[in-house]
């Protein structure tokens, strides 16, 4: 490896902090890591960016492909694990049919091992079942963005684009604590008093809006669509809709307004908690920012507290409608977007690894379409199979009588990531077959029939595309450790072992250029993208539909991607978490990150400095709440909901309701949160309800007594 500092980016969140990694042959770590000048970070990373080189070099890496043999994972050569992988997936077809065999992804991989993944399943394995972990985090925002603006690019702008904005509006993301890089950009916003927050939670997101510098309502748990109803009818009441933008740019008007017409903000006030003269102030806030009341511009961004719910498409059409009664989509200086989470959870999205989906956002039942990507991938279009089922269905299914009898995973944890994830260990535990793919011994790893050690971040090429659109390029820096392969190569191997009819390269370069050929005339387009031109430094936010073109930073400018080029808006109602208190379970359970965790915390729990810093899970409670129940700080409590029973130390806060009890979920065992949050779903998303269920709270020793 070349000594020379390397830029590429962090391997965590969809911010995709620039860094630096420098070679350091012989030392503890294989690189040294340093933030480097990019759009989004500006030099700036967060303590998971900085001690990213740890999980390198883990104690624990996996290093060699391992087969369960008489119950133990035992040591194989990786001929050994494929030709028995290969053996086992052959029997399984040839018994049960090419869907007896699924595929689950995840938002981290490259834009190269998602298009791989999508190929895979299709051609080599010939299934309808694959979805990704993706599913859980941006599906809501993806469907929403889609039914309005025929598309979804995440931030149809740069992240940079929010410093000149006289008001932002955050829905359910903690980006002080998610994404603290990102916070420089709205220094601006806060100096002119216009950064309005909404979270049950009184967060470090919410403090940036002290001292004059916005507003903070913390809402009702599940209210979030409350409040957007009511913000759009105080902005109709007052007349403070941009009339011009409403008749030129969009449909769908008169149904959005009938539809808001019962939320006033008396009874708004009633269901979300926040009282009507709060809800007035910041629809006024929001609405002066506004170019057509004069102001400089205005953003709307949701977060996974908002989208993360059984009606999270609804509820993100609700943001989508009140931006638009604003004028702020397509629109320099002003807009809506959600915040993607994942580190590649928006191009995770883009290249065929969603069930409904082929490369180049590219629906699978789009005939046109279809033929266009057989072409490249040299199969006949009706071989391709048609669209697969969410990801929460296709983990349930698993194992049941006309169910998937083998899964391969990569990527992802589900054990701990999944919703309601003792139902998701059991449906594993009926397979024939459980490959996984990973980096360490994860928790569902351990679980696997074979494992197989694949290349991480600083040790492979590719590509990415963070939470604008931008696509960003993934650079090698360090040695894998001998024996670990890249999950290109290992894709390849099986496919050839499957007797696919289509080739596959274990090389990133020519896999980008034939994911670019295949996206081509696609929604995603990435066809005027290469390698050459990332590493030229060119800023590149898809589509990019020629060699010659420049990219597309802000989108919808001139129009939406609908036939007739407007919004259409949909009008939507407030419903109410699936899973609401009751008697039996009179408390709201809220789950969320903390700074120094990432996701299931496969990576981030073996990093010393960052285990120091969040050791273990725990209950943040209002001291009014504990008092209820007899609860002081440091206590064990059990949290039950209808789907389990988890176990953690209550730390008390006045900086949450008094109704509602928060948990992070990076965690495995008997604090592990998505033991107990629900499966419900989405109808239009599939995307689960984590952010909110009903739980009852007791002291562990009363339960035990
Ligand atoms: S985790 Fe996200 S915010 Fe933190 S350094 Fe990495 S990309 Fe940046």
């Amino acid at each position: 490896m070349p000594l020379e500092p390397v830029s590429t980016h962090c391997p965590y969140c969809a911010l995709q902090c620039g860094q630096s990694l420098t070679p350091t042959p012989g030392e503890r770590l294989p690189v040294t890591v340093a933030g480097r000048d990019f759009p989004t970070n500006k030099g700036g990373m967060c303590a998971k960016g900085w001690t990213s080189a740890e999980v390198l070099t883990v104690p624990d890496r996996l290093v060699s492909p391992q087969i369960r043999i008489g119950g133990e994972l035992t040591d194989v050569s990786w001929d050994i694990a494929l030709d028995h992988i290969a053996d086992r997936l052959m029997t399984i077809r040839k018994d049960h049919g090419a869907d007896a065999v699924a595929v689950f992804g995840g938002g981290g991989l490259t834009n190269e091992k998602a298009y791989a993944l999508g190929k895979f399943a299709r051609v080599a394995l010939g299934t309808r079942f694959i979805d990704y972990n993706g599913r859980f985090c941006m599906s809501s925002a993806a469907a929403a963005s889609n039914r309005t603006f025929g598309m979804d690019r995440g931030l149809g702008f740069p992240l940079a684009d929010l410093a000149g904005a006289d008001a932002v509006l955050i829905l359910g993301s903690n980006v002080a604590v998610t994404m603290p890089p990102l916070v420089q950009h709205l220094a601006g916003v806060r100096s002119r008093g216009g950064l309005i927050y909404v979270d049950p939670r009184a967060t470090a997101t919410a403090r940036l809006t002290s001292d004059g510098a916005g507003i903070h309502v913390a809402n009702v748990p599940g209210t979030d669509m409350v409040v957007l109803l009511a913000l759009l009818h105080i902005i109709i009441d007052e007349g403070l809709v941009d009339t011009e933008y409403i008749a030129a740019r969009t449909n769908g008007w008169e149904a959005v307004v009938a539809s808001v017409s019962r939320w006033w903000p008396e009874r708004a006030e009633a269901v979300c908690g926040i009282s009507a003269t709060e809800l007035t102030r910041v629809a006024r806030t929001l609405a002066a920012a506004s170019p057509s009341q004069g102001g400089a511009g205005a953003y709307i961004l949701t977060g996974r507290g908002l989208e993360q719910s059984s009606q999270g498409t609804d509820a993100v059409s609700s943001a989508i409608n009140l931006a638009l009664a604003l004028g702020l989509p397509g629109r320099r200086g002003s807009g809506y977007g959600p915040i993607t989470g994942q580190g590649n959870g928006q191009g995770g999205r883009e290249h065929g690894q969603k069930s409904d989906q082929l490369p180049g956002y590219s629906s699978i039942t789009d005939p046109v379409r279809r033929a266009h990507v057989a072409k490249v991938w040299g199969v006949d279009p009706d071989s391709i199979p048609g669209p697969g089922v969410p990801a929460v269905e296709l983990l349930s299914s698993l194992g049941a009588p006309d169910g998937p009898r083998a899964l391969l995973v990569h990527g992802s944890n589900v054990v701990v990531s999944a919703p309601n994830a003792d139902a998701v260990r059991e449906s594993l535990a009926k397979l024939d077959l459980l490959v996984v793919c990973d980096v360490v011994p994860s928790e569902t790893a351990v679980l696997a029939d074979v494992i197989l050690p694949v290349t991480q971040w600083a040790e492979e090429e590719g590509t990415m595309t963070n939470l604008e659109g931008r696509i960003i390029r993934r650079r090698q820096a360090a040695t894998p450790p001998q024996g670990v392969r890249t999950e290109l190569w290992i894709l390849s191997e099986l496919a050839r072992r499957l007797s696919s009819e289509s080739t596959f390269s274990d090389d990133a370069r020519e896999v980008f250029a034939e994911l670019a050929a295949a996206s081509a005339g696609g929604i995603a387009d990435y066809s005027g993208v290469t390698y050459a031109r990332l590493d030229a430094g060119e800023q590149l936010h898809w589509p990019v539909p020629a060699a010659d073109h420049p990219g597309t930073p802000h989108v919808f400018l001139e129009s939406f991607n609908t036939p007739d080029g407007k919004a259409r808006m949909i009008a939507v109602d407030h419903r109410g978490p699936a899973d609401d208190v009751r008697a039996a379970a009179p408390v709201f359970l809220v789950t969320g990150r903390v700074l120094s965790q990432y996701q299931s915390g496969a990576q981030t729990r073996r990093v010393p400095e960052l285990v120091a810093a969040d050791p273990e899970p725990y209950v943040e409670i209002h001291p009014l709440l504990a008092e209820r129940f007899g609860i002081a700080d440091g206590n064990r409590v059990v949290l039950t909901s209808e789907r389990g029973v988890i176990t953690a130390a209550a730390r008390l806060s006045t900086d949450i309701r008094t109704d509602t009890v928060f948990m992070p979920f990076h965690w495995a065992g008997e604090g592990s949160a998505n033991r107990i949050t629900s499966d419900a779903t989405d109808p239009v998303s599939g995307m689960p309800e984590y952010k909110v269920c009903a739980v009852s709270i007791a002291l562990e020793q009363e339960v035990m007594a």
